[in-house]
């Protein structure tokens, strides 16, 4: 079986896999009603919210082009906190849309500058929103959202952040953080294949809807709520996957967050580890490594696309590349959803025949 060592799509259990080839149900009818409130509160409880949490069917992406229409108005000011290719995605969503983008840019590998957010707040007291990226996927970089949160909710912005490869992983306490509008998808940590994005929305988050004049019809979250209500998507949603939310969400829970949270931490450091004792670098300053991905610097010879090329052909381990400036640049080793130890063993046992064969020079 291959190893998909990539940050998304991740490999679904066979359990999810059975879940996704049930026959059709109505979508308008009681046995999906009931469905869906189950995923729903039980993914809840993931998100650590008491917040509305809506289903919509799309990628990822399709939940941050909600979060930017359903909060903002053309002309709105926003600050960007970006570091990364994720981070700039979003800015240029908020942009597409009208929104006037204050951007705050951090080298590739680094985490954002809690105390520069805090001036960059202090000198735009325009700014009605800040978009920022928890798990910063494209360099394997954690921010600390925490003390973000903190300072952005301190100057009374609304805070809308891309959580989607850190929820479900890694610890994200929408409600304690005071997350406006918190995003995730469905392929990341959740062990589902992709196709749903999942949008928590707070009280200030609803204010902001009911001013919010950016157009929007398919990703309105306020038809997606009413929808809600009743047990229902506005539109067909991808009934599959909401089969496979039930039977993932039911393993996720049965094994605990704060155990899939602690597991996510050993896999983080093993990776960093294993890493390093074949004596390659880091992208990411240490202190924000992510846990669920990990980038990895190609120098000192190492070709990265042949070396994710050898992986593939010769041992059926698929490793991610670099995304934008970072291509050729780094190679990725995704650890998040379901793995074990035993598969980023396997990654280091075939790296260790493959990097000389990639020109790594050690
Ligand atoms: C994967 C990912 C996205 C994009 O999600 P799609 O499902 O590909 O649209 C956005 N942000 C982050 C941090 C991601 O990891």
């Amino acid at each position: 079986m291959q190893n998909l060592r990539i940050p998304g799509p991740t490999p679904c259990p066979p359990e999810v896999l059975a879940a996704m080839s049930r026959q059709m149900i109505n979508h308008r009818g009681v046995e999906f009603s009931e469905m869906v409130k189950e995923v729903t509160a039980n993914m809840k409880q993931v998100f650590q919210t008491k917040n509305d949490l809506l289903l919509l069917t799309g990628s990822g992406t399709a939940g941050l082009e909600a979060a930017a229409v359903n909060m903002l108005s053309p002309g709105d000011s926003v600050l960007s906190v970006s570091i990364g290719v994720f981070g700039e995605r979003f800015a240029k969503i908020a942009q597409t849309y009208g929104a006037v983008v204050v951007p705050l840019n951090f080298p590739h590998g680094q985490a954002a500058d809690v105390d520069a957010v805090k001036k960059a707040l202090a000198n735009n007291p325009q700014v009605k929103a800040v978009l920022v990226t928890h798990n910063e996927t494209s360099t394997g970089i954690t921010n600390d959202l925490k003390a973000i949160s903190a300072a952005v909710k301190g100057a009374g912005k609304l805070l809308l952040v891309d959580c989607i490869s850190s929820l479900g992983s890694v610890n994200v306490p929408v409600d304690e953080w005071g997350i406006d509008v918190a995003i995730s998808g469905s392929q990341k940590g959740w062990m589902v294949p992709p196709g749903m994005a999942m949008i928590s929305v707070s009280e200030a988050g609803w204010q902001a809807y009911a001013q919010a004049k950016m157009p929007r019809f398919y990703l309105d979250l306020g038809k997606a709520k009413a929808g809600l209500e009743k047990g229902q998507t506005p539109w067909t949603p991808n009934v599959s996957v909401v089969f496979a939310f039930q039977v993932a969400l039911k393993m996720m829970l049965e094994e605990g967050i704060e155990n899939i949270f602690a597991r996510h931490e050993r896999h983080g450091k093993f990776t960093r580890d294993g890493v390093k004792a074949l004596g390659l670098n880091l992208l990411a300053d240490e202190r924000y490594a992510s846990n669920t991905v990990t980038s990895v610097v190609a120098d000192r010879g190492l070709d990265a696309k042949k070396l994710n090329k050898i992986m593939r052909d010769e041992f059926d381990i698929v490793l991610a590349g670099g995304q934008g400036p970072l291509e050729g640049k780094i190679f990725r080793i995704g650890h998040l959803g379901m793995v074990k130890e035993a598969d980023l063993q396997a990654v280091f046992d075939a790296l260790k025949v493959a990097l000389p064969k990639a020109g790594f020079t050690g």
